[in-house]
Protein backbone atom coordinates (compact mmCIF):
# COMPACT_ATOMS: atom_id res chain seq x y z
CA UNK A 1 0.00 0.00 0.00
CA UNK A 2 1.09 3.63 -0.95
CA UNK A 3 1.24 4.71 2.84
CA UNK A 4 3.36 1.90 4.42
CA UNK A 5 6.13 3.38 2.28
CA UNK A 6 5.88 6.83 4.05
CA UNK A 7 8.74 6.78 7.02
CA UNK A 8 8.48 10.25 7.79
CA UNK A 9 6.82 13.93 7.34
CA UNK A 10 8.68 16.80 7.74
CA UNK A 11 7.17 20.27 8.82
CA UNK A 12 8.32 21.83 5.49
CA UNK A 13 10.99 20.99 2.60
CA UNK A 14 12.77 23.57 1.17
CA UNK A 15 14.90 21.45 -0.67
CA UNK A 16 12.10 20.04 -2.75
CA UNK A 17 11.49 23.57 -3.41
CA UNK A 18 14.98 24.58 -4.55
CA UNK A 19 15.11 21.92 -6.63
CA UNK A 20 13.09 23.55 -9.55
CA UNK A 21 14.62 26.92 -8.93
CA UNK A 22 18.17 26.15 -7.99
CA UNK A 23 19.69 27.05 -11.08
CA UNK A 24 18.41 30.33 -11.66
CA UNK A 25 18.69 31.39 -8.17
CA UNK A 26 22.37 30.53 -7.84
CA UNK A 27 22.93 32.39 -11.49
CA UNK A 28 20.96 35.44 -9.91
CA UNK A 29 23.06 35.34 -6.63
CA UNK A 30 26.31 34.71 -8.98
CA UNK A 31 25.28 37.72 -10.79
CA UNK A 32 25.07 39.81 -7.48
CA UNK A 33 28.48 38.65 -6.32
CA UNK A 34 29.89 39.41 -9.42
CA UNK A 35 28.10 42.92 -9.25
CA UNK A 36 30.25 43.51 -6.43
CA UNK A 37 27.30 46.16 -5.45
CA UNK A 38 26.36 44.20 -2.07
CA UNK A 39 24.54 47.18 -0.43
CA UNK A 40 21.32 48.41 -1.70
CA UNK A 41 21.46 49.49 -5.74
CA UNK A 42 19.30 48.05 -8.43
CA UNK A 43 18.25 44.67 -7.58
CA UNK A 44 16.61 46.07 -4.39
CA UNK A 45 14.71 48.48 -6.31
CA UNK A 46 13.68 45.97 -8.56
CA UNK A 47 12.15 43.50 -5.62
CA UNK A 48 10.35 46.66 -4.18
CA UNK A 49 8.97 47.27 -7.77
CA UNK A 50 7.67 43.45 -8.13
CA UNK A 51 6.43 43.50 -4.33
CA UNK A 52 4.43 47.04 -4.55
CA UNK A 53 2.86 45.07 -7.71
CA UNK A 54 2.16 42.20 -6.43
CA UNK A 55 0.48 43.84 -3.02
CA UNK A 56 -1.35 46.71 -4.86
CA UNK A 57 0.96 49.72 -3.04
CA UNK A 58 2.58 52.52 -4.49
CA UNK A 59 5.54 52.14 -1.84
CA UNK A 60 7.58 49.25 -0.91
CA UNK A 61 10.95 49.44 1.32
CA UNK A 62 13.25 46.50 1.80
CA UNK A 63 14.29 45.47 5.21
CA UNK A 64 16.73 43.25 6.70
CA UNK A 65 13.87 41.29 8.47
CA UNK A 66 10.19 40.90 9.61
CA UNK A 67 10.92 42.13 12.96
CA UNK A 68 12.74 44.95 11.95
CA UNK A 69 9.83 45.61 9.12
CA UNK A 70 8.14 46.23 12.95
CA UNK A 71 10.29 47.91 14.80
CA UNK A 72 11.06 50.66 11.84
CA UNK A 73 7.45 51.26 11.19
CA UNK A 74 7.01 52.44 14.71
CA UNK A 75 10.14 54.84 14.72
CA UNK A 76 8.80 56.25 11.37
CA UNK A 77 5.11 56.64 13.34
CA UNK A 78 7.50 58.21 15.73
CA UNK A 79 6.49 56.10 18.72
CA UNK A 80 8.14 57.83 22.13
CA UNK A 81 8.98 55.90 25.51
CA UNK A 82 5.91 55.82 27.62
CA UNK A 83 3.78 55.56 24.59
CA UNK A 84 0.87 52.69 24.45
CA UNK A 85 0.54 50.19 21.08
CA UNK A 86 -2.24 47.50 21.19
CA UNK A 87 -1.35 44.69 20.15
CA UNK A 88 -2.46 40.65 19.84
CA UNK A 89 -1.90 38.64 23.04
CA UNK A 90 -1.27 35.68 20.13
CA UNK A 91 1.24 35.78 18.02
CA UNK A 92 5.53 35.38 17.45
CA UNK A 93 7.22 37.35 20.06
CA UNK A 94 8.64 39.95 17.24
CA UNK A 95 5.19 41.06 17.30
CA UNK A 96 5.29 42.68 20.68
CA UNK A 97 9.12 42.32 21.23
CA UNK A 98 9.28 45.39 18.98
CA UNK A 99 7.35 47.60 21.51
CA UNK A 100 8.66 46.68 24.17
CA UNK A 101 12.08 48.05 22.35
CA UNK A 102 11.28 51.47 21.81
CA UNK A 103 10.09 51.76 25.86
CA UNK A 104 7.06 52.04 24.53
CA UNK A 105 4.37 50.11 26.20
CA UNK A 106 2.21 47.24 25.10
CA UNK A 107 -1.04 46.50 25.60
CA UNK A 108 -2.55 43.41 24.82
CA UNK A 109 -5.97 42.17 23.17
CA UNK A 110 -7.81 39.36 23.26
CA UNK A 111 -8.79 37.06 19.79
CA UNK A 112 -11.09 35.47 18.14
CA UNK A 113 -11.21 32.00 19.10
CA UNK A 114 -12.10 31.21 15.54
CA UNK A 115 -9.57 32.89 13.40
CA UNK A 116 -6.64 33.34 16.28
CA UNK A 117 -6.60 37.16 14.98
CA UNK A 118 -7.12 39.80 17.33
CA UNK A 119 -10.84 40.24 18.34
CA UNK A 120 -12.44 43.85 17.10
CA UNK A 121 -15.01 43.67 20.42
CA UNK A 122 -12.06 43.30 22.66
CA UNK A 123 -10.15 45.95 21.14
CA UNK A 124 -13.10 48.45 21.22
CA UNK A 125 -13.47 47.49 25.73
CA UNK A 126 -9.75 48.04 26.23
CA UNK A 127 -10.12 51.31 24.58
CA UNK A 128 -13.04 52.25 26.26
CA UNK A 129 -12.30 51.22 29.51
CA UNK A 130 -9.17 53.07 29.72
CA UNK A 131 -8.67 56.35 31.84
CA UNK A 132 -8.56 59.40 29.09
CA UNK A 133 -5.50 59.78 30.09
CA UNK A 134 -4.28 56.52 28.65
CA UNK A 135 -6.48 56.83 25.71
CA UNK A 136 -4.49 59.89 24.90
CA UNK A 137 -0.95 57.83 24.94
CA UNK A 138 -2.25 55.02 22.89
CA UNK A 139 -0.02 56.11 19.86
CA UNK A 140 -1.08 52.45 16.95
CA UNK A 141 -2.50 49.44 16.91
CA UNK A 142 -0.34 46.45 15.49
CA UNK A 143 -2.87 43.78 13.91
CA UNK A 144 -1.53 40.32 13.28
CA UNK A 145 -2.72 38.19 10.27
CA UNK A 146 -1.80 35.23 12.27
CA UNK A 147 -0.98 31.79 9.92
CA UNK A 148 -1.76 33.62 7.08
CA UNK A 149 -5.44 34.38 7.49
CA UNK A 150 -6.31 38.37 7.39
CA UNK A 151 -7.70 39.71 10.48
CA UNK A 152 -11.26 41.78 10.91
CA UNK A 153 -9.41 44.82 9.30
CA UNK A 154 -12.90 46.22 8.19
CA UNK A 155 -14.17 46.01 12.32
CA UNK A 156 -10.25 46.86 13.55
CA UNK A 157 -10.01 50.19 11.10
CA UNK A 158 -13.13 51.60 11.56
CA UNK A 159 -12.09 51.31 15.39
CA UNK A 160 -8.98 52.73 14.56
CA UNK A 161 -10.44 55.99 12.43
CA UNK A 162 -12.58 57.10 15.73
CA UNK A 163 -9.68 56.98 17.84
CA UNK A 164 -7.61 58.35 15.15
CA UNK A 165 -4.93 55.14 15.38
CA UNK A 166 -2.86 54.42 12.91
CA UNK A 167 -3.38 50.41 11.91
CA UNK A 168 0.50 48.27 11.52
CA UNK A 169 -0.21 45.32 9.58
CA UNK A 170 2.01 42.43 10.58
CA UNK A 171 1.44 40.51 7.39
CA UNK A 172 4.78 38.05 8.33
CA UNK A 173 3.04 35.29 7.61
CA UNK A 174 0.57 36.70 5.00
CA UNK A 175 1.94 38.02 1.85
CA UNK A 176 -0.95 37.92 -0.84
CA UNK A 177 -3.43 37.10 1.69
CA UNK A 178 -6.53 38.95 0.49
CA UNK A 179 -9.49 40.36 2.15
CA UNK A 180 -12.80 42.33 0.94
CA UNK A 181 -12.57 46.23 2.40
CA UNK A 182 -15.39 47.68 1.44
CA UNK A 183 -16.18 45.67 -1.48
CA UNK A 184 -12.89 46.01 -2.80
CA UNK A 185 -10.74 42.54 -2.99
CA UNK A 186 -7.15 44.23 -1.69
CA UNK A 187 -4.54 42.06 -0.10
CA UNK A 188 -2.69 42.14 2.96
CA UNK A 189 -0.41 44.81 4.33
CA UNK A 190 -2.35 47.46 2.24
CA UNK A 191 -5.22 47.60 4.47
CA UNK A 192 -3.67 49.16 7.14
CA UNK A 193 -1.30 52.69 7.21
CA UNK A 194 1.66 50.12 6.91
CA UNK A 195 2.53 46.62 6.42
CA UNK A 196 5.33 44.23 7.42
CA UNK A 197 6.55 41.06 5.47
CA UNK A 198 8.99 38.61 6.61
CA UNK A 199 11.09 36.47 4.06
CA UNK A 200 12.26 34.49 7.05
CA UNK A 201 12.97 31.23 4.91
CA UNK A 202 9.46 29.05 6.45
CA UNK A 203 7.79 31.70 5.21
CA UNK A 204 5.13 31.17 2.40
CA UNK A 205 7.81 33.24 0.36
CA UNK A 206 11.26 32.79 2.23
CA UNK A 207 14.71 34.17 1.32
CA UNK A 208 18.16 32.39 1.87
CA UNK A 209 18.80 34.17 5.08
CA UNK A 210 16.67 37.29 6.97
CA UNK A 211 14.89 39.71 5.14
CA UNK A 212 11.46 41.76 5.60
CA UNK A 213 9.02 44.00 3.54
CA UNK A 214 7.37 47.48 4.45
CA UNK A 215 4.29 48.95 2.21
CA UNK A 216 2.35 51.45 2.52
CA UNK A 217 0.49 53.96 0.21
CA UNK A 218 1.62 56.93 2.32
CA UNK A 219 4.12 58.71 0.78
CA UNK A 220 5.57 60.84 4.19
CA UNK A 221 5.56 57.67 5.82
CA UNK A 222 7.93 55.82 3.05
CA UNK A 223 10.05 58.55 3.12
CA UNK A 224 10.47 58.46 6.92
CA UNK A 225 10.93 54.45 6.47
CA UNK A 226 13.74 55.16 3.67
CA UNK A 227 15.02 57.68 5.62
CA UNK A 228 15.42 56.08 9.20
CA UNK A 229 16.12 52.30 6.89
CA UNK A 230 20.11 54.06 6.94
CA UNK A 231 20.30 55.86 9.90
CA UNK A 232 18.56 58.83 9.38
CA UNK A 233 21.08 60.10 7.01
CA UNK A 234 19.01 62.54 4.27
CA UNK A 235 22.26 62.97 3.03
CA UNK A 236 25.84 61.50 4.08
CA UNK A 237 26.45 62.01 7.50
CA UNK A 238 23.64 64.65 8.09
CA UNK A 239 21.12 62.63 10.54
CA UNK A 240 17.94 64.24 11.09
CA UNK A 241 16.15 61.23 12.93
CA UNK A 242 17.50 58.15 14.59
CA UNK A 243 17.32 55.36 12.74
CA UNK A 244 19.09 51.93 12.11
CA UNK A 245 21.06 49.76 9.54
CA UNK A 246 17.78 48.01 8.36
CA UNK A 247 18.51 47.43 4.58
CA UNK A 248 17.59 44.38 2.94
CA UNK A 249 20.67 42.41 1.23
CA UNK A 250 20.57 42.15 -2.93
CA UNK A 251 21.28 38.82 -2.82
CA UNK A 252 18.07 38.12 -0.56
CA UNK A 253 16.85 40.25 -3.20
CA UNK A 254 17.58 38.70 -6.08
CA UNK A 255 16.64 35.03 -4.86
CA UNK A 256 12.77 36.03 -3.79
CA UNK A 257 12.74 38.23 -7.14
CA UNK A 258 13.00 34.19 -8.48
CA UNK A 259 10.57 32.70 -6.55
CA UNK A 260 7.87 35.75 -6.48
CA UNK A 261 5.81 34.28 -10.02
CA UNK A 262 5.53 31.16 -8.55
CA UNK A 263 4.02 32.18 -5.22
CA UNK A 264 -0.10 32.37 -6.10
CA UNK A 265 0.77 28.49 -6.65
CA UNK A 266 2.00 27.47 -3.38
CA UNK A 267 -0.20 29.24 -1.88
CA UNK A 268 -3.18 27.14 -3.96
CA UNK A 269 -1.19 24.32 -3.11
CA UNK A 270 -1.55 24.85 0.43
CA UNK A 271 -5.55 25.44 0.12
CA UNK A 272 -5.66 22.16 -1.47
CA UNK A 273 -3.60 20.35 0.75
CA UNK A 274 -5.71 22.09 3.71
CA UNK A 275 -8.58 20.80 2.26
CA UNK A 276 -7.52 17.18 1.93
CA UNK A 277 -6.87 17.11 5.36
CA UNK A 278 -10.59 18.48 6.42
CA UNK A 279 -11.62 15.78 3.97
CA UNK A 280 -10.05 13.53 5.62
CA UNK A 281 -10.82 14.45 9.37
CA UNK A 282 -14.12 13.77 8.17
CA UNK A 283 -13.73 10.77 6.54
CA UNK A 284 -12.02 9.07 9.67
CA UNK A 285 -14.83 10.51 11.79
CA UNK A 286 -11.88 12.75 13.41
CA UNK A 287 -14.92 15.02 15.43
CA UNK A 288 -12.70 16.15 17.94
CA UNK A 289 -10.21 17.94 15.77
CA UNK A 290 -11.16 21.28 14.91
CA UNK A 291 -9.62 22.11 11.28
CA UNK A 292 -8.43 26.19 10.37
CA UNK A 293 -11.95 27.69 9.61
CA UNK A 294 -10.94 29.92 5.80
CA UNK A 295 -14.07 32.64 6.90
CA UNK A 296 -13.02 34.45 3.30
CA UNK A 297 -14.02 32.01 1.13
CA UNK A 298 -17.22 31.88 0.74
CA UNK A 299 -16.48 35.94 -0.41
CA UNK A 300 -14.88 34.30 -3.88
CA UNK A 301 -11.40 35.47 -2.90
CA UNK A 302 -8.86 33.25 -4.36
CA UNK A 303 -6.02 33.84 -1.52
CA UNK A 304 -8.30 33.65 1.32
CA UNK A 305 -5.92 31.93 3.56
CA UNK A 306 -2.07 31.58 1.92
CA UNK A 307 -2.02 28.37 5.31
CA UNK A 308 1.21 29.96 6.12
CA UNK A 309 0.35 27.66 9.14
CA UNK A 310 -2.22 24.77 8.71
CA UNK A 311 -3.68 25.28 12.51
CA UNK A 312 -5.76 22.62 14.16
CA UNK A 313 -7.43 22.36 17.78
CA UNK A 314 -6.34 19.13 19.57
CA UNK A 315 -7.47 17.94 22.74
CA UNK A 316 -4.94 16.24 24.65
CA UNK A 317 -2.30 18.63 22.30
CA UNK A 318 0.94 17.92 23.81
CA UNK A 319 0.36 13.74 23.97
CA UNK A 320 -0.32 13.66 19.99
CA UNK A 321 2.66 15.93 19.41
CA UNK A 322 4.83 13.57 21.24
CA UNK A 323 2.63 10.66 19.43
CA UNK A 324 3.12 12.07 16.10
CA UNK A 325 7.06 13.30 16.25
CA UNK A 326 7.21 9.30 17.70
CA UNK A 327 6.28 8.57 14.09
CA UNK A 328 8.60 10.88 12.66
CA UNK A 329 5.86 13.32 12.05
CA UNK A 330 6.62 17.21 12.59
CA UNK A 331 3.85 18.87 14.30
CA UNK A 332 4.79 22.13 15.90
CA UNK A 333 2.92 24.36 18.65
CA UNK A 334 2.47 28.11 17.21
CA UNK A 335 2.36 29.93 19.78
CA UNK A 336 2.76 27.68 23.74
CA UNK A 337 2.68 30.78 25.98
CA UNK A 338 0.37 33.85 24.94
CA UNK A 339 2.26 36.77 25.18
CA UNK A 340 0.76 38.26 28.76
CA UNK A 341 2.54 35.05 30.50
CA UNK A 342 5.96 35.72 29.29
CA UNK A 343 8.54 36.35 31.63
CA UNK A 344 9.33 39.46 29.97
CA UNK A 345 6.14 40.89 30.03
CA UNK A 346 5.57 40.19 33.83
CA UNK A 347 6.07 43.98 34.98
CA UNK A 348 2.68 44.51 32.43
CA UNK A 349 0.56 43.21 35.66
CA UNK A 350 -1.66 41.29 33.47
CA UNK A 351 -3.57 38.58 35.83
CA UNK A 352 -2.82 34.78 34.35
CA UNK A 353 -6.34 34.74 33.43
CA UNK A 354 -6.92 38.21 31.34
CA UNK A 355 -7.08 36.57 28.24
CA UNK A 356 -9.17 33.11 27.93
CA UNK A 357 -9.23 33.07 24.25
CA UNK A 358 -5.79 33.54 23.96
CA UNK A 359 -4.91 30.89 27.02
CA UNK A 360 -7.17 28.03 25.61
CA UNK A 361 -5.60 28.75 21.80
CA UNK A 362 -2.26 28.12 23.82
CA UNK A 363 -3.27 25.12 24.71
CA UNK A 364 -4.64 23.35 21.69
CA UNK A 365 -2.83 24.97 18.61
CA UNK A 366 -1.24 22.02 16.55
CA UNK A 367 0.91 22.91 13.27
CA UNK A 368 0.76 19.80 10.86
CA UNK A 369 3.04 19.94 7.64
CA UNK A 370 0.61 21.78 4.84
CA UNK A 371 4.08 22.92 2.57
CA UNK A 372 3.31 22.55 -0.88
CA UNK A 373 5.25 19.80 -1.99
CA UNK A 374 3.58 17.47 0.92
CA UNK A 375 1.77 14.59 -1.20
CA UNK A 376 -1.30 13.06 -0.38
CA UNK A 377 0.17 9.74 0.90
CA UNK A 378 2.04 11.78 3.12
CA UNK A 379 -1.25 13.48 4.27
CA UNK A 380 -2.56 9.96 4.82
CA UNK A 381 -0.23 8.86 6.93
CA UNK A 382 -0.61 11.75 9.38
CA UNK A 383 -3.97 11.81 9.77
CA UNK A 384 -4.06 7.46 9.81
CA UNK A 385 -1.54 8.66 12.77
CA UNK A 386 -3.94 11.05 14.72
CA UNK A 387 -6.47 8.88 14.29
CA UNK A 388 -4.79 5.94 15.79
CA UNK A 389 -3.67 8.34 18.40
CA UNK A 390 -7.35 9.03 19.54
CA UNK A 391 -8.10 5.24 19.48
CA UNK A 392 -5.99 4.57 21.91
CA UNK A 393 -6.31 7.41 24.03
C1 LIG B 1 8.07 35.57 11.30
C2 LIG B 1 7.27 36.56 12.01
C3 LIG B 1 7.79 37.80 12.39
C4 LIG B 1 9.25 38.14 12.32
O1 LIG B 1 9.85 37.97 11.10
P1 LIG B 1 11.44 37.74 11.02
O2 LIG B 1 11.71 37.91 9.56
O3 LIG B 1 11.70 36.37 11.51
O4 LIG B 1 12.10 38.78 11.85
C5 LIG B 1 6.95 38.73 12.97
N1 LIG B 1 5.66 38.47 13.17
C6 LIG B 1 5.11 37.29 12.84
C7 LIG B 1 3.66 37.06 13.09
C8 LIG B 1 5.90 36.28 12.27
O5 LIG B 1 5.36 35.11 11.96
Amino acid sequence: MENQKIQSVPLLDLKAQLSDLREDIVQAVTEVIDSTQYIMGPKVLALESVIADYTGVSHAIGVSSGTDALLLSLMALDIQPGDLVITTDFSFFATAGVIARLNARPVFVDIDPVTFNLDPEHLEHVLKTMSEEEQKKVKAIIAVHLYGQCADMSSIISIAERYHLPVIEDAAQAIGAEYMMKGEKKRAGTLGTIGCFSFFPSKNLGGVGDAGMIVTNDEQLADQLRLRRIHGAKSEYWHEVIGGNFRIDPIQAVVLAVKLPHLDSWHQARQQNAEHYTALFEKKGLGQIIPPQPVYKAQGLSNYHIYNQYMIRAPQRDELQKFLTQHQIAARVYYPIPFHRLECFQSLGYPADAFPASEQASQEVLALPIYPELTDAMQEYVVEKIAEFYRNN
